[in-house]
């Protein structure tokens, strides 16, 4: 981890450039807590627009130390927060890595998973839901939560924090998608029976039925996802399917669909089963309005890296 009173952290690149009082930003973060101003202001330094600054690599160690110092079910909205920056679909040089700092960064993450889950966990107390003291739908917190842990354990469906509309006060459009076969952008949105429709159009287009994926077989230790695991024997149809991704550690070689079929079930765990049923929706097909191609929807979604 940097120490606060480096140099290195004069020149280490922000959404600003570089800044003289960087190191101090954080160490008024962590003196602070993650609720007031400061934590979104430097959250802001690190990651603008979906773009990782070298700062984040020095930053997010610190601030992840902190948070195992912190009681975790007032800790939802800065785990929502770390997933975006985890779950970024960086597009910039691998030269803007800092190379000196990757490995404390790296290391950081393995404490970050466990934490977040338990915030998850917590989340489900029934307490309002908060996003950066402000309120937000609890099907909002417990998805974008979801999201959060799937990117901490490097899956990249975690990338779809940032496929949904307005993130993250989640409103009723949803996600964005591109048809594959003829490149017609598409918005998802989760009212009526989840259907897809163009942006705009006024008849929907009747889509397939859902048809989930097999249950997986994975190899692999469910770790941190244990206690997880153990709620997601849901009597749902994507339920088996998550409990399998869950009881393997969420393996990087995760099918993305059985994925989804995970965020699903953590979310139905948090009593949002409607939506959780609508998300499970994207592990499915959908029809492009435009030329009436069936494709897999992980397929239609931009954000999600291939
Ligand atoms: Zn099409």
């Amino acid at each position: 981890m940097l120490p606060l009173d480096s140099p290195r952290w004069l020149a280490l690149e922000t959404s600003h450039g570089t800044l003289a009082h960087l190191g101090e930003a954080v160490r008024t973060v962590l003196a602070r807590g993650f609720d007031g101003r400061e934590w979104p202001a430097l959250y802001e330094l690190v990651i603008h627009q979906g773009t990782i600054y070298p700062a984040a690599y020095a930053v997010l160690p610190h601030v992840i130390a902190h948070a195992a110092t912190r009681e975790p079910a007032t800790l939802a909205s800065f785990w929502t927060d770390i997933g975006f920056v985890l779950g970024a679909p960086d597009k910039r040089p691998v030269a803007a890595v800092p190379a000196d700092l990757v490995a404390g960064f790296e290391a950081a993450l393995p404490v970050a998973l466990p934490l977040a889950l338990r915030a998850f966990d917590a989340a489900r107390d029934g307490r309002p839901a908060i996003y950066r003291g402000a309120p937000i739908l609890r099907a909002s917190q417990a998805s974008y939560l979801a999201l959060a842990c799937v990117a901490l354990a490097r899956h990249h469906v975690g990338q779809l924090m940032w496929a949904f509309l307005d993130p993250p006060e989640l409103s009723e459009e949803l996600v964005n998608a591109m048809c594959p076969e003829c490149d017609v952008e598409l918005t998802w949105l989760h009212r009526g029976a989840g259907i897809v429709e163009e942006s705009h159009a006024d008849d929907p287009v009747p889509q397939p039925a859902l048809v989930l994926p097999l249950v997986p077989k994975l190899a692999g230790k469910p770790g941190p996802w244990a206690t997880l695991a153990a709620a997601l024997d849901l009597e749902t149809r994507f339920g088996p399917i998550a409990r399998a991704v869950a009881l393997a550690g969420v393996p990087a070689d995760a099918p993305d669909r059985t994925v989804i079929c995970l965020v699903s079930a953590l979310v139905a765990t948090h009593g949002e089963l409607d939506w959780a049923t609508r998300l499970a929706r994207l592990a499915s097909s959908m029809r492009c309005p435009a030329c009436s191609a069936v494709s897999l929807f992980v397929d239609c979604l931009p954000e999600l890296d291939v």
